[in-house]
């Protein structure tokens, strides 16, 4: 069996301890609903809040997480406006996975400021061992910005609080780009 896999895989398969007994999760960028649908099949109580600006993504994470719509919110709004839905709530892991609905005009993606503003607000909502977790993709113009916006950003985070790592295919030509950040006990 193969052991080292895409970032997407890598970070799925480091979520599912984490998620298991979590009481909040986050999924900052919903998009096509498979992230949630992780999210969702993967803990035992949680409530999701699932964020997407385009009313696309999320009927269509509506719909491939239908099943499970009583533990989830589904909000149409930017994900830097978390806390008008969280409030001071403690996060258990918070998902972003960045960049443009596939089949969607690319002009709508995340943007790197937006990003790190919300990481911002949102390290100080985890609670202790709390993840956010981001996927981005160095392989498209905003996504490279993105991709060295949060390498600076991550380098910065006070090691006594926060451990931030990366994770990257190294011989794999604009390999999507794994960060995990986690506050510490
Ligand atoms: N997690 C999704 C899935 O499993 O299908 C894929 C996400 S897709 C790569 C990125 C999504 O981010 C797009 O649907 C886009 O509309 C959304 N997005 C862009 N800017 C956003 C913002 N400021 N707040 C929330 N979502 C945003």
């Amino acid at each position: 069996m193969q052991t080292l896999s895409n970032a997407i895989q890598v970070n799925h398969c480091l979520l599912k301890e984490v998620v298991k007994d979590a009481k909040l999760l986050v999924d900052a960028t919903c998009g096509n609903g498979l992230d949630t649908l992780f999210l969702a099949r993967n803990t035992q109580g949680a409530h999701i809040y699932a964020f997407d600006i385009q009313q696309k993504a999320i009927d269509n994470t509506k719909e491939i997480t239908r099943e499970y719509a009583k533990n989830i919110s589904y909000i149409c709004d930017s994900h830097i406006n978390i806390k008008e839905y969280v409030g001071n709530k403690s996060i258990d892991a918070v998902l972003f996975n960045l960049g443009y609905l596939p089949e969607a005009a690319h002009e709508i993606t995340t943007h790197a400021d937006t990003v790190i503003k919300t990481v911002d607000i949102v390290k100080d909502l985890l609670k202790t061992n709390g993840i956010i977790s981001i996927v981005a993709y160095p392989g498209h113009d905003e996504g490279y910005n993105e991709y060295l916006s949060l390498l600076k950003y991550t380098k910065m985070m006070d090691k006594h609080i926060f451990t931030a790592c990366w994770y990257r295919l190294h011989n794999h030509i604009n390999a999507p780009a794994l960060c995990w950040i986690e506050k510490q006990g």
